[in-house]
């Protein structure tokens, strides 16, 4: 259930069942006055309940000295937190992700979205279903005075090891990678995984989600890593890695520029439609609901990349959004 990975740090696989992402990695450092959990899983999923109520037990955590640590705000990864926390101990997560999530639990965030998702040319058929998602998911999720707020360059202490925050936004708004540097660890989260590229989707009130993520990979170069432990899937070679993720936006970048080059004055919702996507469907029709949002949020970024830097502009058409090559 949990391979030790490094002294006194272990991985527990989370599973997440009929998830494209397998599992949410978890990892649990044993300290001495404490112990700190990093990342959690779905709330309301017993098999994520199951396999760190059985972790936590081998490992003899006791859950009254336990903190935990969140790369960011998703509920793969947050979900839990509340519960595998100790009553009076700490939640610690960047202070970004904590005022999104309030801004999201106040409903400014559907709303935003579903006013944008309406100019991009998506059925509402769509934006009903993924909204009656979102909604369901927030029911579950609540945020408590245990979380502390932190920002880049905050250390959490544990045991040997002292986990400094390095501040990513991209994946979310206040997502971001934890280092030990005198082992040369990194906690990547989602800001760097390795055997599938992190989702970058635009987000309400964040003008250009994969400008941030570009930057925010350009700067992580800067770290000595020798041991990268990411949020999903397996780890690999760090600074390669983040040449490679560079390259997939970049050829993902070229690719929305051609398909608005070909068929100029499409929607948002059309594009996504044109793009390659790796998935298991047969076309864009019978794309189960929400990787039909998670594609279409990802394109937006793209979109909102090129014309953030004028490669491409936006004309209103009847309220809707076309968009044509600069
Ligand atoms: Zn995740």
């Amino acid at each position: 259930m949990y391979e030790e990975v490094h002294k006194n740090i272990f991985l527990i696989r989370v599973p997440l069942p009929n998830n494209p992402l397998k599992a949410t990695n978890s990892y649990f450092i044993r300290g001495d006055s404490h112990d700190l959990l990093i990342d959690t899983g779905f709330m309301g999923v017993p098999e994520c309940r199951e396999a760190l109520d059985t972790a936590m037990e081998e490992l003899k955590s006791d859950p009254a000295r336990r903190d935990v640590l969140l790369t960011h705000m998703h509920a793969d990864h947050a979900g839990l937190a509340g519960v595998y926390c100790g009553e009076d101990r700490h939640i610690y997560m960047n202070i970004t992700d904590i005022g999104y999530m309030n801004m999201y639990f106040s409903g400014d965030v559907d709303e935003a979205m579903l006013r944008r998702y309406r100019k991009e040319g998506v059925p509402e058929e769509l934006n009903q279903a993924v909204n009656a998602r979102f909604r369901k998911g927030k029911e579950k999720l609540k945020l408590d005075p245990r979380y502390n707020g932190l920002t880049h360059g905050s250390v959490v202490e544990c045991g040997d090891y002292s986990l400094r925050l390095i501040s990513v936004p991209g994946h979310c708004p206040g997502n971001s990678m934890f280092y030990i540097s005198n082992e040369k660890i990194m906690f990547t989260g989602d800001h760097i995984l390795f055997d599938i590229s992190p989702n970058i989707t635009c987000f309400p009130f964040i003008r250009d989600s994969l400008g941030n993520y570009i930057n925010s990979l350009a700067r992580s170069y800067r770290y000595d890593v020798k041991t990268a432990f990411p949020g999903h899937r397996e780890s690999g070679d760090y600074s390669k890695r983040i040449s490679e993720l560079l390259h997939h936006h970049r050829s993902r970048l070229d690719e929305v520029l051609r398909i608005i080059h070909e068929m100029p004055g499409s929607s948002a919702y059309e594009i996504a439609s044109y793009m390659q996507w790796r998935i298991h469907a047969r076309n864009w029709e019978t794309f189960p609901i929400m990787q039909k949002y998670f594609a279409l949020g990802e394109c937006l970024a793209h979109i909102d990349y090129l014309t953030n830097r004028s490669q491409i502009f936006c004309r209103s058409e009847d309220g809707k959004r076309k968009y044509y090559p600069a």
